[in-house]
């Protein structure tokens, strides 16, 4: 069967709704649906300036690349990108390179930020010296560095490559670990209440799914490579992620329907968590915690104590 469009060979084929597309209708197909979730879900602002959290993989450079055509097409917001490198030899020094190199063919301004300079050492030495899963001391790190420094950048929105597949995985998560709280956070935009503390974070890539993103990143010659994280632990994320797979490749359509679901769902819980757990400011740092210390000030200090 040729493409939906034209006679041309196609080159994916769309699990939502059975229709192949070509390379030439695909990437069409792509970039409208990611600018049409930009444009109802209000993800953008007029005078907004928007940090892109990349970090050299097929998502964020997808996210990146999007944001930078609807600038030059616009003129309405300005772009920056941020890059946090974990030390992580062999996996972020090599994105970060394509990153690096990216921005610089496109003029974008990439701002770097070191565990090794703002923690103390890299992830792979901390890692020798505690007992911590990775991504337990890996994920505060990297969400305290881009809140903080998103903040100091002036930044007024924080973009990420989080894809359908990805959100689909934690709202199952969240529901199979009975943490809605924590869901009433997601959707393509994020948050619960304004508070200052917090970067706004948006998600434009949250209707295309992985393998569309991983598509997209390989027709438009932004990345070669699609390598993942060595010290990735999170068994539970990837049991899950099985699990949504063989459903999706047993009844397809099946991650589009749980985030439908879920956004109609949304509202509701928004409302009912607005507000639930207060959030205070850290005694040591400053940034927003549910409790007295971050969990950031706690790793570090535990670490410290290590030497
Ligand atoms: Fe950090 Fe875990 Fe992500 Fe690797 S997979 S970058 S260790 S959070
Ligand atoms: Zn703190």
């Amino acid at each position: 069967m040729p493409c939906k469009n034209c006679l041309n060979k196609p080159v994916i084929k769309l699990t939502n709704n059975n229709i192949q597309l070509c390379k030439q209708h695909f990437v069409k197909y792509f970039e409208r649906k990611v600018l049409s979730t930009i444009k109802n879900y209000k993800l953008i602002d007029k005078n907004d300036k928007v940090g892109v959290a990349v970090s050299g993989g097929k998502d964020s450079l997808s996210v990146l690349n999007i944001l930078n055509m609807l600038k030059e097409k616009t003129r309405r917001f300005t772009l920056e990108a941020i890059a946090i490198d974990e030390g992580i030899e062999g996996y972020r020094d090599e994105t970060l390179e394509t990153a690096k190199k990216f921005c610089k063919q496109n003029k974008i301004k990439l701002h770097i930020f070191s565990y090794k300079n703002e923690f103390g050492d890299t992830l792979d030495n901390f890692l020798k010296k505690s007992k911590m899963k990775a991504c337990s001391m890996c994920g505060p790190f990297r969400r305290y560095l881009l809140n903080k420094k998103s903040k100091e950048l002036g930044f007024t929105k924080l973009a990420t490559g989080h894809n359908l597949d990805d959100e689909s995985q934690t709202i199952m998560m969240n529901y199979f670990r009975r943490n809605l709280e924590t869901s009433a956070r997601l959707g393509p935009i994020s948050g619960i209440t304004k508070d200052k503390r917090f970067i706004k974070r948006i998600k434009p890539l949250y209707l295309v799914t992985e393998k569309e993103v991983a598509t997209y990143a390989f027709l438009k010659g932004l990345t070669t490579k699609f390598n993942e994280c060595p010290h990735n632990s999170d068994s539970y994320r990837g049991d899950v992620r099985d699990l949504l797979n063989n459903m999706e490749a047993k009844y397809p359509g099946t991650k589009h329907s749980i985030i439908t679901s879920f956004l109609e769902l949304l509202p509701i819980l928004k409302e009912s968590f607005k507000g639930f757990i207060p959030i205070q400011s850290c005694k040591n740092c400053g940034e927003p915690s549910s409790q007295e210390i971050c969990q950031t000030c706690k790793i570090v200090e535990i670490l410290k104590k290590k030497g």
